[in-house]
C-alpha cells in the first residue's frame, strides 16, 4: 500500500498531546508501578514508530504489541526497550523472538513444550509472561491443574526467564464491577498456584488504572489513553470520569476537490441515495471506505470550512461527497475527525454514528492516509 501523499488527505497525530497523556499517567502510577506502552496496530492508527520514540522519553519502561511483526518493527528502528507481544506468536517463532530479545505470551503447556524444542536447537533464552484467561475467555491458562504443570516444567528450565504473569479485564471500562471482580478474583487465584517468581504481574489496561480500579499490578499496559481517549464505553450516558487528563492526538483533515450545483432531480453517489429537491452545493472530499472511512459514515456532518455539512450519497471507495450551505472554493478545508473533544466532529462522536468505539475507527484508518506529526 503506498501512502497517498500527493492527495489532500492525511491523518494528523499531535506527539505532543501524546508525551501529555503519557507523562499524566506516570505521575498517576502506583509507587514502583511501571508503564507499558501499547503501540500494537500501528498504535491504534498512529504510528507504531513515532508514537514509541515519544513514549519511551515521556516515561514509558517498555511497549506491548499484538504480533511479532509489530515488535520486529520497532526493533529495527532502534528501540531497545522491553517489548511484549500480547497474542499469541507461534512457538517456530520462539528463536526469532529471543535472538531480539523480545518477551512472548505463554497461552498453555502446550505452547511451552513446542517452544521449548525450538528454542533448544538454537541454545537460546526466551523471555515470557503467562497469561491467565481469568474471564476474557480468549487467550491464557484457565485451569489450575494445568497451570501448575506449566509451573512445574518451567522449574530450573533455561529456555525460559519467566518474566511477567497477567491477565486481561473484559469490562474495566464499565460502571459496574461486577464482573471485573470475578476476574480480579481468578487472577489472584491462579497467582497463589505460582511456584515460579515472575518480575512483572501485570493487570491494568488504560481502564483499569484510571477508572480508579484499585487492583495492585506492577505495570499499566496503557493504550487507548496514550491516545487522549477515554476508553469508557457507555454510550447511553456520560463516560466515566478519567482520573487524569486525556488529550486526543488525532485528526483527519482533507480539502474539497470539487463544488458543483446540482439541480431539482439530480442524484448524489451510487444508487442515487440522495436526490436533490431544489438547487443544492455539493462538494466532493477524496477519502473513501478504502481510507477506512466506511460507507457507514453517510449523514455524519463533517466540517468544512466553517460549517457542519452532512455527507450526502453512499461514500464510495476513494472519494464521497457533502451538502455544503454556500459556495466553497476548491481546496476549502475539511476535518471529518477533530481532535478537539468537544467538537461534533470528535472520534467519539464519529464511533457512535457507526456504531462501533473509537478503537475501532482509529485503527481502520489505512496506510493509504500518510501520517503527519506536529
Ligand atoms: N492489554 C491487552 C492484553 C490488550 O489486548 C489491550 C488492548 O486491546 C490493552 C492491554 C490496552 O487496552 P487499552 O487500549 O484499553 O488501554
Amino acid at each position: 500500500m503506498v501512502p497517498g501523499i500527493h492527495r489532500p488527505a492525511a491523518v494528523k497525530v499531535d506527539l505532543g498531546a501524546i508525551r501529555q497523556n503519557i507523562e499524566n499517567e506516570v505521575k498517576h502510577l502506583q509507587p514502583k508501578q511501571k508503564l507499558f506502552a501499547v503501540v500494537k496496530a500501528n498504535a491504534y492508527g498512529h504510528g507504531a514508530v513515532p508514537v514509541a520514540k515519544v513514549a519511551a522519553e515521556a516515561g514509558a519502561s517498555g511497549f506491548c504489541v499484538a504480533i511479532l511483526d509489530e515488535a520486529l518493527e520497532l526493533r529495527r528502528a532502534g528501540i531497545v526497550k522491553p517489548i511484549l507481544v500480547l497474542g499469541v506468536t507461534s512457538p517456530e517463532y520462539a528463536p526469532l523472538a529471543a535472538a531480539n530479545n523480545v518477551s512472548l505470551t505463554v497461552p498453555d503447556l502446550e505452547w511451552l513444550k513446542d517452544a521449548e524444542k525450538e528454542l533448544r536447537k538454537e541454545d537460546l533464552q526466551l523471555k515470557i509472561h503467562l497469561a491467565i484467561d481469568s474471564g476474557m475467555g480468549r487467550i491464557g491458562f484457565h485451569e489450575d491443574r494445568e497451570f501448575v504443570a506449566a509451573n512445574k516444567f518451567l522449574g530450573n528450565n533455561k529456555s525460559f526467564f519467566v518474566e511477567g504473569m497477567f491477565t486481561h479485564f473484559a469490562s474495566a471500562d464499565s460502571a459496574n464491577s461486577d464482573y471485573f471482580n470475578s476476574q480480579v478474583k481468578k487472577f489472584n487465584h491462579m497467582k497463589s498456584l505460582l511456584t515460579v517468581k515472575p518480575k512483572w504481574i501485570h493487570v491494568d489496561n488504560t481502564a483499569a488504572s484510571i477508572f480508579d480500579k484499585k487492583v495492585h499490578s506492577d505495570l499499566v499496559r496503557f493504550g487507548i489513553g496514550i491516545y487522549g481517549l477515554n476508553p469508557s464505553s457507555n454510550p447511553d450516558g456520560p463516560d466515566l470520569k478519567a482520573d487524569i487528563k486525556l488529550k486526543p492526538a488525532l485528526s483527519f483533515e482533507s480539502e474539497l476537490t470539487q463544488v458543483k450545483t446540482i439541480h431539482k432531480g439530480d442524484g448524489v453517489g451510487y444508487g442515487s441515495t440522495y436526490v436533490a429537491d431544489g438547487d443544492k452545493i455539493i462538494g466532493t472530499v477524496p477519502v473513501g471506505y478504502a481510507d477506512g472511512w466506511i460507507r457507514k459514515f453517510q449523514g455524519f456532518k463533517i466540517k468544512v470550512g466553517d460549517s457542519y455539512c452532512p455527507i450526502v450519497g453512499r461514500v464510495c471507495m476513494d472519494q464521497f461527497m457533502v451538502l455544503l450551505p454556500h459556495e466553497m472554493p476548491v481546496g476549502t478545508k475539511v476535518v471529518l475527525i477533530s481532535n478537539d473533544s468537544k467538537a461534533p466532529n470528535n472520534i467519539k462522536a464519529a464511533a457512535d454514528y457507526v456504531d462501533t468505539i473509537h478503537y475501532e475507527v482509529a485503527c481502520l484508518l489505512s496506510d493509504r492516509l500518510p501520517r503527519v506529526y506536529y
